[in-house]
């Protein structure tokens, strides 16, 4: 990769590598954008195959970011980190408190959080090293996972999708197909049930899934067979590019919507579910739940009540993609980064006026 025209594409600030000999840490820190406030995103612990892929992940994500504060209304700037290593076997406290060393050397541009390979009881070791750090565990005086909130906005996206394709965003016999019931998905089988919802799992995990059977009554599908189920929401809660060339003509919802990140492998997946007649909820938008609640740590104080009235608002946010979607004739996908940097360019406009 050819990094600094890479980093000019998308006017990345700041590009950190972090190596601890004696801890083994390998580490890249990425920030985007700061215009709207210190870049916040989680920590990812993967064993990458390779340096250039944990770059481009980091970068990929980091830009990501920036889009989902925008679009959601939070205060956030958009950054990530990736940690190389396989967190089963490699992850140790020495390691993760070098991390924290190098995430507080960064003096509160970045705040860490739990990703893949991370999670609140990692937060809780980080943040014996440095401030800069959300989703730290209840035990640690921190307010902990924030998957409920993230379940919550994808509730949300998923009843504005209802109210656009069938006029009603009651849930009530809907039949909602979930990719994934580990932390998010689990909730937003939570919340669909309570609200009447039949709900369609599939997990590679066995006991994912007999959690969902046992609280929710869920149907079981094969993990090969759920783009197929006849449904009225899909919703991929485990990994991304679930929409793709090989999946796009199985699905028989009427909307997508989900917490996994980058759910179309392509852009012009968003155009073929539109021609299709498959609504889909911006993943960015739809799973920015997790974000505000940490908007809310970054604050000060998380108030469970304050964090869910915010994320309720993605259900407006949604159908007001939906609307420019429709009046410009794009997907919804490109509505929601038009609307994300249009707010990110007007407050550059004034800081620009304000520095004159
Ligand atoms: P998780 O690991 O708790 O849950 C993922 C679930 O998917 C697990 O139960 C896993 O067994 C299952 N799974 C793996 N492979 C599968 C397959 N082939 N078919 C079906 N199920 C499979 O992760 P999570 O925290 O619930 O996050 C889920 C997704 O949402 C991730 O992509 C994550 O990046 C994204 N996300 C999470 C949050 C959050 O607040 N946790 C916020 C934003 C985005």
């Amino acid at each position: 990769m050819e990094i600094f025209e890479h980093l000019g594409k998308y006017n990345y600030q700041q590009v950190v590598f972090c190596n601890d000999n004696s801890t083994g840490l390998k580490a890249i820190i990425a920030i985007h954008d700061t215009t709207l406030g210190p870049a916040l995103g989680g920590v990812r612990m993967w064993p990458f195959p390779s340096e250039e892929a944990a770059l481009e992940d980091v970068l990929r994500l980091a830009r990501g970011m920036t889009y989902k504060a925008s679009i959601s209304g939070v205060n956030l700037g958009g950054g990530k980190s990736v940690v190389i290593g396989d967190p089963n076997t490699q992850k140790t406290e020495a390691l993760l408190r070098a991390m924290g060393r190098f995430i507080n050397s960064l003096g509160g541009k970045y705040i860490a959080g739990q990703d893949i390979g991370t999670d609140s009881h990692d937060m809780a070791v980080i943040v014996h090293e440095t401030p800069f750090v959300s989703c730290v565990h209840q035990k640690a005086g921190g307010p902990g996972d924030p998957s409920f909130a993230t379940a919550f906005g994808v509730k949300a996206g998923m009843q504005a999708l209802l109210k656009e394709s069938l006029g009603s965003d009651s849930l009530s016999d809907r039949r909602i197909a979930i990719q994934g019931v580990g932390n998010v998905g689990y909730f937003v089988a939570k919340y669909c049930h309570e609200e009447g919802a039949k709900i369609i799992a599939s997990d590679v995990s066995e006991e994912a899934l007999k959690r969902a059977k046992d609280e929710f009554d869920a149907e079981i599908v094969d993990p090969d067979n759920i783009y197929e189920v006849d449904c009225d929401i899909f919703s991929p809660c485990a990994f991304g590019a679930v929409v793709n060339d090989e999946t796009i003509s199985m699905f028989k919802c009427k909307g997508i919507a989900g917490s996994a990140n980058n759910v179309l492998a392509e852009d012009r997946h968003g155009i073929a579910l539109q021609e299709r007649g498959i609504l889909y909820g911006p993943d960015y938008l739809v799973n920015s739940g997790g974000l505000i609640r940490c908007e809310e740590e970054v604050l000060g104080e998380v108030l469970k009540d304050r964090v869910l009235e915010k994320v309720s608002r993605i259900y407006d946010q949604t159908l007001q993609v939906i609307q420019k979607a429709k009046e410009g004739g794009i997907s919804t996908a490109k509505a929601a980064d038009r609307l994300a940097e249009e707010r990110i360019e007007k407050i550059c406009a004034i800081n620009r006026i304000w520095a004159e």
